[in-house]
């Protein structure tokens, strides 16, 4: 089959495969219907995380038709039309049953590469790196599903394939953090970054009840879809203090609650050598850290910092701001399973519809020119979303 592989730094390529195969009882082997570039991505592109292999399957947000079923499958069947959550479940450990999904103690065969770092090992997840587990992506014809019964979600019918596939990752990682939030009347919450992360957080915001949401970036095209969609107040962060602005926006006291959508993955996570190896050749370390940094300033006291942004191993976090001003800090991986069949009623309700983020829809041939739009920001590129 053909597949966009990670070749090096800056090189992607579509090639050649081989077919993915029902491997374990409990597999299914999905067709690809689409398949979205994500934020994080753009790190491995720029040889920022460690544990990419040349000839790797990059892609972790996507949706498909089940193709073949593994004999221990019960619940899905062979034309099933699916959305699957970027983190792998095995929906039978302490952490599944505590809808921690992205925290699953089974499904990264590597967690050996992730335990120095971090102490522990995260869930596995497809297409990034083999310390998250050494999954095939889905940037490809065909892709393995582990553990199916419990990572596939039927589509209903009456959604199309653009309208479900940001519940796979974007949208359940932007409502995580809204969720984070605990929001009450009369909230004001404000969102880092307007990427596709950024963008579900603001509206998700906006639906479980905040009076007003206030969106920072710089691009003029992603703020217009924020106030579009999110019904959110803008800040365009190179044109003024954004921490003044936000305490002169909120009668003084800061927002209730601060989202990162930025975050600092370039770090990433993987053995400690390799880490080290990549931050010598960072050069946006300290811009990165800014967002986060800000957020703290900005938040009111006694309010919530959600940070949604994956960080590495980030220095220069200044705890003293969240203990002297009393914040509660939130963060996570994103726990898709959690979320996916209250996403997917909100759709079919009419209440929130993700299908803008994708401002591109490209065959898988021209992906390689999907991630350049996507990663210079060109043409107002938010998703660029590939079609097998
Ligand atoms: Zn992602
Ligand atoms: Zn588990």
């Amino acid at each position: 089959m053909r597949a966009l592989c990670w070749e090096g730094v800056d090189d992607l390529r579509v090639t050649e495969v081989p077919d993915p195969e029902v491997v374990n009882p409990r597999d299914v082997v999905l067709r690809v219907s689409l398949s979205s570039a994500c934020g994080s991505d753009l790190h491995i592109l720029n040889g920022y995380l460690p544990t990419m292999r040349e000839g790797d399957v990059i892609g972790h947000e996507f949706m498909g038709e089940v193709a073949e079923v593994g004999r221990k499958v019960e619940d899905v069947s062979v034309g099933d039309r699916v959305v699957v959550p970027s983190f792998v479940g095995c929906g039978n450990c302490a952490y599944c049953a505590d809808d921690l999904w992205s925290l699953c103690d089974n499904t990264n065969p590597n967690a050996s590469l992730q335990e120095p770092v971090l102490g522990d090992a995260t869930a596995g997840i497809y297409g990034y790196t083999h310390a998250f587990g050494g999954y095939a992506g889905s940037h490809a014809e065909y892709v393995r599903v582990p553990h199916a019964d419990t990572n596939c979600f039927h589509v209903p019918d009456e959604l199309d394939d653009q309208q479900a596939l940001f519940a796979s990752d974007a949208w359940p990682t932007g409502y995580m953090g809204a969720d984070f939030c605990d929001i009450e009347d009369g909230d004001v919450v404000a969102v880092w970054g307007c990427g596709g992360v950024g963008l579900m957080a603001q509206e998700s915001a906006a639906l479980m009840g905040a009076e007003r949401v206030i969106a920072i970036d710089r691009l003029p095209e992603r703020l217009a879809m924020a106030e579009e969609h999110a019904g959110a107040e803008t800040i365009d962060y190179t044109e003024v203090d954004v921490v003044d602005e936000l305490k002169r926006r909120t009668g003084g006291r800061g927002p209730d609650a601060c989202i990162d959508a930025v975050g600092m993955e370039a770090h990433g996570t993987g053995v400690a050598h390799a880490y080290d190896r990549a931050k010598q050749r960072l050069r946006l370390h300290t811009d990165r850290g800014e967002a986060l940094r800000q957020a703290m300033r900005a938040c009111r006291k006694g309010g919530t910092l959600s940070v949604l942004g994956v960080y590495g191993v980030m220095d220069k976090f200044p705890l003293g701001v969240a203990v002297n001003k009393g914040l509660t800090v939130r963060t996570a991986q994103q726990h898709g399973q959690r979320y996916v069949p209250q996403l997917l009623d909100h759709v079919a309700e009419g209440e929130m519809d993700p299908s803008y983020l994708a401002t591109h829809e490209l065959p898988l041939a021209e992906s390689p020119e999907g991630y350049d739009l996507f990663k210079h920001k060109e043409d107002g590129c938010v998703r660029p979303v590939f079609r097998p």
